[in-house]
């Protein structure tokens, strides 16, 4: 029986530079089809580090050549920008893909924003180090004029951090929704979404910060009524004492022990933990929801259940 399936796309999937991109997308693309050919309904979503650390150094660099010419590029803006070229690049191989099977499915890319809280905690402990190094100079002036937050990052010079708050609504799910029972291919959410405030009327306003995709992902797929949320990553399953002689590569959890590992410290913060963190509030959002992470090239493997770490219900 085919499922629905929000699928979060890790940085290997796609590359950190454009001619490695190129050449990721094509496999990422038949990975997937295969997912489609066997009947389930996909539903994409990415992230974008290199991605968006790449158009943000662009602008930094314009900036500083033609200071009257332009200003820094907001961060919504980049992850934006981010959004629409690897949509780009997916939705081609994508559709490049499905012709060479013969199955005739539109694909289309979702330019998201995701709603943030102002008030979320994150906003006081920016951790996400991102855009070009600075000197203490350029930082304590980005610090003055742009009301920028910035830190020195481990002897290589300055830089702004901004906060990853928790994603709490998705802007355009309606019109989402609507193509995936209209049964085209989604591409959305990416890079975590363009996060944006609630202001006054209908405005919405771009923020600072960063939303990690796999918490994304979670809730684009809870708001789907996804059956499975699947993670691929750079790494078949997740491990408990990862790197260390005792790692145990794990086959399944229920959320509670994952949770419960979680908090013994077993996956690194900004990696794997986010991902363990996304799949259980995936599970525990409805009853029969499942949730693996695994590598790209395992998919269909993982969702015959032969192998990948799959979270569900005792
Ligand atoms: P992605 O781009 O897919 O989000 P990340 O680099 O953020 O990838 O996270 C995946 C990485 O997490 C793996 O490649 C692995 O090195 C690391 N990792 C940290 N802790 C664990 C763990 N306990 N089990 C497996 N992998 C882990
Ligand atoms: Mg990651």
């Amino acid at each position: 029986m085919g499922k629905r399936i929000v699928i979060a796309l890790g940085g290997n999937a796609l590359g950190k530079n454009l001619p490695e991109q190129m050449i990721a997308v094509r496999r990422t693309a038949n990975a997937i089809v295969d997912l489609i050919q066997d009947g389930h309904q996909v539903i994409l979503t990415h992230g974008n580090g290199p991605q968006v650390g790449m158009i943000q150094k662009a602008f930094t660099q314009l900036t500083r050549a033609e200071p009257d010419q332009y200003i820094p590029c907001p961060l919504s803006v980049c992850v934006a920008m981010s959004q629409g070229y690897i949509g780009y690049d997916l939705q081609n191989a994508l559709r490049e893909a499905l012709l060479d099977r013969g199955i005739k499915k539109g694909v289309a890319t979702v330019l998201t924003q995701v709603e943030v809280d102002p008030d979320d905690p994150a906003f006081t402990h920016p951790t996400k180090p991102i855009g070009a190094f600075m000197t203490r100079e350029e930082a304590e002036q980005m610090r003055v004029e742009r009301d920028y937050q910035v830190v020195e990052d481990a002897g290589r010079g300055y830089r702004r951090v901004v906060a990853s708050p928790q994603p709490k609504s998705i802007i355009e799910i309606e019109s989402i929704r609507n193509m995936v029972e209209a049964g085209l291919v989604v591409v959305a959410c990416g890079g975590g979404g363009i996060p944006v405030f609630l202001t006054r009327g209908h405005h919405l306003k771009g923020a600072a910060a960063v939303i990690d995709k796999d918490f994304a992902a979670s809730l684009m797929a809870q708001q789907l009524n996804a059956d499975y949320l699947l993670i691929l990553t750079a790494v078949e399953k997740a491990a408990i004492h990862f790197g260390t002689p005792q790692q145990k590569w794990l086959d399944r959890m229920t959320p509670a022990e994952a949770l419960q590992y979680a908090q013994e410290g077993h996956f690194a913060p900004g990696s794997m933990l986010p991902k363990v963190q996304a799949a259980a509030a995936f599970v525990r959002s409805g009853p029969g929801r499942k949730a693996l992470i695994t590598q790209l090239e395992k998919a269909g493997e993982g969702l015959r259940g032969e192998t990948g770490t799959l979270l569900q219900e005792g």
